[in-house]
């Protein structure tokens, strides 16, 4: 059997520990490389043999080296756009969970890709549900995507009711267990901007054919809504093992011990529209999106330094939203040509971030 080799960017994370686990089922996967930002990795390689291993600094180098066949990208924020880059270039097929670097990166991302040719497997869970609904059929059989949003631990509630939120109200995830960064972003409904900007630029469909609704039990996961009136649907218990599995060993979709979905059990499925005043940070990461260049970019960028100074004890919850309006009001948001002005830009825009949380 061929054996398919794996750089793990992120290993430490909750993404990386799933895939850690998925590949220790798979005789047919090995991890080749191991990266994180800050843990140390020497147990984790010595229990996978892995020889390429790195703590912070350039995760491009060591994928150099490495020669993986696929790169798994499960680092948290822009920190993972070089990885990103690295792969689509070079057509090594990447598994990205990594969001950020494909909201921040967009258009330097599918340009790396048309050169490079290889394939690029989303892992977060709507947009694995959305690629396995969509497969490859024609875009013009398609009339929009729909989103779903679990709609984090204060669904139903009033803005004057989230004045005093803490971070661990914020970090208690109803349905899914996360880093602390995607969850408070999961909280403010930034993850689902997030996503919708990832689902722009891996889908090639505008924004107003980008739906987004609330689905509390995530069981849904996204839909394809075609142009007969049908739609399909990706349904399953919230386990990130399923995206994971299904991005590694494409197409193949090997088994995984994730139960099938218990129908009998009365499982009810009900849907909202998404409160947009109260989570403002989903109507401003639309509007960025469709404003483009490096919008998006600065969305991200000033998220990033907000949820940052939300999980030091710096910043009310409510403010998080604030300062990315801020910044992104401020933002230049010209495109980027390359990757150099598009990490100027994440910097530009930081630093606008910073200068609002100095004044607030
Ligand atoms: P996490 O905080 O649990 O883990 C992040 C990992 O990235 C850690 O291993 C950390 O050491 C590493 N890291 C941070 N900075 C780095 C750097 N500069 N260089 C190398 N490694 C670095 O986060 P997570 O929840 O696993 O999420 C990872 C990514 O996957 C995020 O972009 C998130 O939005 C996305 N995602 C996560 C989930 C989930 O269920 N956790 C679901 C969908 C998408
Ligand atoms: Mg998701």
């Amino acid at each position: 059997m061929p054996v398919t080799r794996i750089a793990l960017l992120g290993a430490t994370g909750s993404i990386g520990e799933q895939a850690i686990a998925v590949v220790e089922r798979r005789p047919e996967l090995e991890l080749c490389a191991l990266a994180s930002g800050s843990t140390d990795l020497q147990s984790l390689a010595m229990a996978h043999r892995v020889r390429h291993v790195q703590v912070g600094g350039n995760l491009t180098e060591l994928l150099e080296v490495a020669e993986p066949d696929i790169v798994l990208n499960a680092v948290v924020g822009f920190a993972g756009v070089e990885a990103t880059l690295w792969a689509l270039e070079r057509g090594v097929t990447l598994a990205l969970a990594n969001k950020e670097s494909l909201v921040a990166a967009g258009e330097l991302a599918l340009r790396a890709q048309e050169r490079g040719g290889g394939l690029l497997l989303p892992v977060d869970s709507e947009h694995s549900a959305l690629f396995q609904c969509l497969e490859n059929r024609p875009l013009e059989t398609v009339d929009s995507i729909v989103l779903t949003a679990s709609g984090g631990p204060f669904r139903g509630q009033t803005r004057e009711e989230l004045g005093d939120v803490t971070v661990e109200d914020a970090l208690a995830h109803p349905t899914w267990r996360m880093g602390p960064k995607i969850t408070v972003d999961s909280a403010t409904l930034a993850n689902k901007g997030l996503e919708l900007i990832e689902a722009h630029f891996l889908f090639g469909l505008p924004y107003e054919r980008i739906e987004v609704v609330v689905q509390p039990t995530s069981v849904v996961h996204a839909l394809v809504r075609y142009r007969d009136g049908g739609a399909l649907a990706h349904v399953g218990y919230p386990d990130m093992t399923v995206p994971i599995s299904y991005a590694l060993t494409y197409p193949h979709r090997a088994a995984t011990a994730v139960p099938a979905l218990d129908l009998a059990a009365g499982l009810t499925l009900e849907f909202s529209a998404p409160d947009l005043e109260t989570f403002s940070l989903l109507a401003l990461a639309r509007r960025a999106g469709e404003l483009g260049g490096t919008f998006p970019c600065a969305f991200n960028a000033a998220n990033e330094v907000a949820v940052n100074a939300f999980l030091a004890g710096r910043l009310p919850f409510l403010a998080i939203a604030e300062l990315v309006e801020e910044t992104l009001a401020a933002a230049d948001g010209s495109p980027a040509g390359d990757l150099h002005e598009l990490v100027q830009a994440d910097a530009d825009a930081r630093r606008l971030a910073e200068r609002e949380l100095a004044v607030s």
